[in-house]
């Protein structure tokens, strides 16, 4: 059986890395990977070479593999020369696109969404999610640094005492966890605000102090993920970001409700209002964002606030974002690859999930 990585059209990362070679052929599985595929994460052809696996024009992965594994989706021109009955593994995002899995039921292909795996401790060794969200709030400080005038810690010096930067974070979950415990780190003074209960002890954990909105509504039986918040919430929540935007320097913005636009909490009113200098990285941006004026993908100024709307943040650490990716991947492969064959047995909950659409 053959396993084909792609190169990707419009991420740096790549979805295998040459160190995992050991465990596919592990696994009884041949690995071939499209040249170049690794390049711009670092990893270049002839490292896949020494660990054999083999560069290979695009055209023969498509054709012959019996797994094709890329991260984002391929054009659907290239859809239809995929193997009949090959397992086709990337990130469809089904809840985001709804329109996709219509679209991939016209093929004789197994397609496998990895962004569709539970967020369960059972599965949390294959979960790209979390992997990349976590990279993503990492970076996003460090963005927000570059951009940001001062400095972080609160420094004595004999010219004077400069005051810690102040850093809010909205939405507490993987990535706003990570940007928590990175603006720590380097000594800035954190306060974060999320809808779910679970998270208050988890930042107060990290040494930040948690802002409670009272009166979120209820998430339990939305495995884990936030829930759609009442216009009344929301109303009262912008007001209490308000009021801490203006004595914020740096806003890391990362609050999404699954399968929905992202919540808006920072108004036109809130950046009028906020320091000149002050820098809001939205990593909610290709969901909506949470900042009145995030255009994804850019970065832009509005006055005198910097305002950076690139989300895909994990693509600009693309070594270790693609080590962490391969890594959930063999995770994955493992549990439906046994001595060189595949089964995708559905009374396996991960597979079942994930599993978005099934060859005919
Ligand atoms: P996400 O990217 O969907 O959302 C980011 C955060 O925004 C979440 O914490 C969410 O509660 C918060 N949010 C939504 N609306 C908000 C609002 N109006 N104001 C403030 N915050 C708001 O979340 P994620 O990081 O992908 O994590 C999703 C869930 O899955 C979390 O509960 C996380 O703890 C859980 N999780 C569990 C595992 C596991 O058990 N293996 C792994 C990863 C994530």
């Amino acid at each position: 059986m053959v396993l084909g990585i792609l190169k990707e059209q419009s991420f740096n990362r790549v979805s295998i890395v040459p160190a995992s070679s050991k465990k596919l052929k592990s696994l009884g599985i041949e690995t071939i990977v499209e040249f170049g595929a690794g390049e711009q994460a670092g990893f270049y052809d002839q490292a896949y070479l020494e660990n054999d696996i083999k560069p290979s024009p695009r055209q023969t992965i498509l054709t012959n593999a019996d797994i094709v594994i890329s991260i984002g989706p391929i054009q659907e021109e290239e859809l239809s020369k995929l193997k009949k009955h090959a397992i086709y593994i990337s990130m469809f995002a089904p809840f985001q696109y709804s329109e996709v899995i219509a679209k991939l039921d016209k093929y004789d292909v197994n397609f496998i969404s990895m962004d569709m795996i539970p967020r369960t401790t059972l599965a949390q060794s294959m979960d790209i999610l979390s992997s990349m969200a976590s990279l993503a709030g990492y970076k996003a400080v460090l963005k927000a640094a570059d951009y940001y005038n001062n400095m972080f810690p609160m420094m004595m010096t004999a010219a004077g005492t400069i005051p810690p930067t102040k850093v809010m974070v909205l939405g507490a979950g993987v990535a706003g966890l990570q940007a928590i415990a990175t603006a720590k780190r380097l000594g800035a003074v954190v306060e974060a605000f999320d809808t779910r209960a679970a998270a208050k002890e988890e930042v107060n954990s990290l040494g930040a102090s948690f802002v409670e909105v009272p009166g979120a509504a209820d998430d339990k039986g939305a495995g884990g993920y936030a829930v759609q918040q009442s216009d009344e919430y929301l109303q009262k929540q912008r007001a209490l970001v308000q009021e801490k935007a203006l004595k914020s320097n740096i806003i890391i913005a990362t609050a999404q409700v699954r399968g929905r636009t992202a919540p808006l909490l920072v108004t036109e009113e809130t950046i009028q209002h906020m320091k000149p200098g002050s820098v809001i990285v939205d990593l909610a941006a290709s969901t909506g964002g949470n900042c009145a004026f995030t255009v994804n993908n850019e970065t832009i100024q509005k006055n005198g606030v910097t305002i950076v709307g690139e989300s895909d943040l994990a693509d600009q650490v693309s070594g270790v974002a693609s080590t962490l990716y391969s890594n959930n991947m063999l995770n994955f492969l493992n549990i439906i690859i046994k001595d060189g064959k595949v089964s995708l047995n559905e009374d396996n909950e991960i597979i079942k999930s994930a599993l978005i659409s099934k060859a005919n």
